[in-house]
């Protein structure tokens, strides 16, 4: 039985592509490519001749079957996407799923992907991180969605575009607060490459100001939930907080500040309210 290769080629830069790469693409007998007239380009460009056939969100059943057929009849066929490694955001995984089921061999050719480019240059933690894709379009799906994110210890990756980088900007200030580090990643690897580092606030400002210019391609890194200063006893935290402001707000702003439970902090602060 012969092998399906899912090749990552690059998010921009062209000479981001490996020699590996190179090499499983031209001696594969065909390619199923996302979009064909952008991977002949890119195919052109490395003097690779292989023949492509079409595999995109639109045909993946039926598509997927006929490659499998293709590889069981003992065709080597190699799967890649527009950009980076295909299955992140990407077609592929039906075709893997069903490489997998029918035991076809499935090899990785490992290389770009805007999520790992994005995190090895964002000074955000690299431990723990978790990425989510697209958000939501619809404002209501959106805030559910990020409320759910409230308490994620760690780095938080989700792609985005242009035109919807503002409301998203704004719906994570609404949900997280002011104070985490947004990391702004646009046209990496390309010839316009950004990378803006700072609070969510700053990320908004720069926004508005036009530093962050609203084109191309984005990845965002949102810090994890914001861990409790081990100065802070959070008694002593909401005590503060309660001199100033009503205990609905006080919660708020510990749980924001602790990564603690708004219910929990409620309580404690209504219990405090009453002993004062
Ligand atoms: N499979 C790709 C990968 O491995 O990263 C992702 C494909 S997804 C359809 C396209 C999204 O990835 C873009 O909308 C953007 O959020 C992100 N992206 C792709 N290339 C990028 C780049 N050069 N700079 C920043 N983000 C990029």
């Amino acid at each position: 039985m012969s092998i399906l290769y899912v090749v990552a080629t690059p998010i921009g830069n062209l000479e981001d592509i490996t020699e590996r790469a190179k090499r499983i693409l031209s001696e594969v007998d065909l390619i199923a490519a996302e979009d064909t007239r952008h991977t002949a380009i890119v195919l052109n460009h490395l003097n690779v001749k292989t023949p492509l056939t079409s595999y995109h969100d639109h045909n993946e059943s039926s598509a997927s079957r006929s490659l499998i057929d293709q590889i069981k009849s003992g065709k080597e066929i190699a799967l890649v996407s527009d950009a980076g490694t295909p299955l992140i955001a990407d077609p592929g995984y039906r075709l893997v799923k069903l490489a997998r089921e029918e035991g076809v061999k499935v090899v990785p050719v490992p290389g770009v992907c805007a999520v790992t480019a994005a995190l090895s240059v964002s000074g955000l933690p690299t431990d723990k991180f978790a990425y989510h894709g697209f958000l939501p379009a619809k404002s209501k799906a959106l805030k559910d969605f990020l409320k759910e994110l409230t308490n994620e210890p760690g780095t938080l990756v989700f792609y985005e575009s242009p035109h919807r980088l503002v409301k998203t900007v704004a719906m994570f200030e609404q949900v997280f607060g002011s104070d985490r580090i947004l990391v702004v990643a646009r046209e990496l690897t390309k010839a316009f490459e950004q990378v803006s580092y700072g609070t969510i606030v700053e990320a908004r400002e720069r926004i508005e100001s036009g530093e962050i210019v609203i084109k191309g391609e984005f990845v965002l890194l949102l810090q994890g939930r914001l861990e409790v200063d081990s100065q802070w006893d959070e008694r002593k935290l909401l005590a503060e907080l309660l001199t100033d402001l009503p205990v609905s707000r006080a919660s708020d702003l510990a749980s924001r500040l602790t990564g603690r439970p708004k219910k929990t902090l409620y309580k404690l602060a209504l219990s405090m309210k009453e002993i004062d």
